[in-house]
């Protein structure tokens, strides 16, 4: 993150407009809250193909890249791929928060389907997933 504004990945611009506090570690988490506070307080956000501000922060990052699994950073980098597809963004590209947010709702059904199953986060995210598509939640 700098004053020029946060450098994010393809998955990252959908998955925070859902993040509530969990993550992988209380600073992860705190470097989260950080990030969305600067994104929603109007600083750019820039795609980038691999790690970013969100990565700089995780204990899974290992000599700049996803270790989280063994093939965690090809497996991400596909999951970027589709989010960026989906949001209509490219590499390199600046936009705000908030078109983001909207963008997002577009693709919402259409992401769940095809991204979140098997995601450790996906019971975290559902309550406001669902509010966010407008589910009735029991
Ligand atoms: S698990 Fe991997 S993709 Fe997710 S924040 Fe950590 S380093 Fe980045």
């Amino acid at each position: 993150m700098s004053e020029r504004g946060v450098r994010i990945r393809g998955h990252h611009v959908i998955c925070l407009q859902f993040f509530h506090g969990e993550g992988y570690s209380a600073e992860f988490a705190m470097n989260l809250f950080r990030v969305i506070d600067s994104l929603t307080q109007g600083a750019k956000g820039t795609v980038v193909i691999g790690p970013d501000d969100v990565c700089a922060a995780c204990p899974a990052l290992k000599d700049g890249h996803c270790a989280q699994e063994p093939d965690s950073e090809e497996a991400i980098r596909v999951l970027d791929a589709l989010a960026l597809e989906m949001l209509e963004l490219d590499a390199g590209e600046e936009f705000e928060w908030g078109a983001a947010t909207l963008s997002v709702q577009r693709v919402l059904e259409r992401w769940r389907a095809l991204a979140c199953g098997g995601c450790e986060w996906e019971e975290a995210c559902r309550p406001l997933i669902d509010l966010a598509a407008g589910y009735r939640t029991t």
